[in-house]
């Protein structure tokens, strides 16, 4: 049987892309959406066409009860997950005085309480299976250094850094890293063209990344080959930051 990963938010873009990168690498893959159903079974469908095994699971990262208990179900019917990539988030952009409560509050639930309402459940069924593992969460450049119009969304990110770094302490001797991974300005089609390219002159590389690039990087810290890296937070962002 493959090692099986679960990618939350993998019905598109990111999220996507790194299901269908961990599929070619032979695992067996949980797709997760919140909403979008029709888009996971595409990602579902394509990942099966690989030869490897996946299936769908659906629910809001915020609620807490909901996540338990469709995790806890998976976990008694498939087994362990070996891999987890929070990948999960949104955005909700505006100046911090205009920044209304539900734009606080629905961008820290879904991005860092998500940190415990995803792992909690899932972390001791990984640990008494005396395998090792891999947790890798998804942050942003705007995490490490800031970003205009994205308070919310900075402190979302920045402790899911810190909650990360922290995690990988408990788990280290378990064999189990856990890691971060920070994206800067990625392409998922949907970007405003001319915000974009006042961005891209700030990048060193002047472009903005694919999502194959940063899928690329979960791979490999998926990998055995990566080991001996934990507590790492790898920026994919061009020379950004
Ligand atoms: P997308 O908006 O393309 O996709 C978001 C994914 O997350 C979808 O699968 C969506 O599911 C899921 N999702 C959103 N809210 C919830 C929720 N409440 N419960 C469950 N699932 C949810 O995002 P990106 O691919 O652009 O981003 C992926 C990650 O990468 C995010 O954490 C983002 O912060 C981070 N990132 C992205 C960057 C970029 O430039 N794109 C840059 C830096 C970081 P559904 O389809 O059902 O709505």
């Amino acid at each position: 049987m493959n090692k099986r990963v679960l990618i939350t938010g993998s019905s598109r873009g990111i999220g996507k892309a790194i299901a269908l990168k961990l599929a070619d690498s032979g695992f067996d893959i949980t797709v997760h959406c919140c909403s979008n159903i029709e888009q996971a079974e595409e990602t579902s469908n394509e990942i099966l066409s690989k030869g490897v095994a996946s299936h769908i699971l659906q629910f809001d990262v915020q609620d807490r009860a909901h996540a338990k208990q469709l995790l806890e179900e998976d976990v008694e019917q498939y087994g362990p997950f070996y891999g987890i990539v929070c990948n999960a988030g949104i955005t909700r952009d505006t100046a911090f005085p205009a920044m209304e409560e539900d734009e606080w509050d629905s961008v820290i639930h879904t991005n860092l309480d998500s940190f415990y309402n995803i792992l909690h459940p899932l972390v001791m069924p990984m640990v008494r299976a005396r395998k090792g593992g891999r947790i890798i969460t998804m942050a942003s450049v705007s995490g490490i250094i800031g970003n205009r119009g994205q308070v919310n969304y900075s402190a979302s990110k920045g402790g899911l850094i810190a909650a990360t770094k922290s995690l990988s302490l408990e788990l280290a001797k378990r064999k189990i890293t856990v890691n971060c991974v920070a994206p800067g300005l990625i392409d998922t089609g949907i970007a405003d063209e001319t915000l974009t390219k006042e961005i891209v002159k700030h990048i060193p590389l002047r472009r903005t990344g694919s999502v194959d690039e940063v899928a690329a990087t979960v791979d490999f810290l998926m990998s055995d080959g990566a080991a001996y890296i934990t507590r790492q937070v790898i920026s994919v962002n061009g020379g950004l930051a």
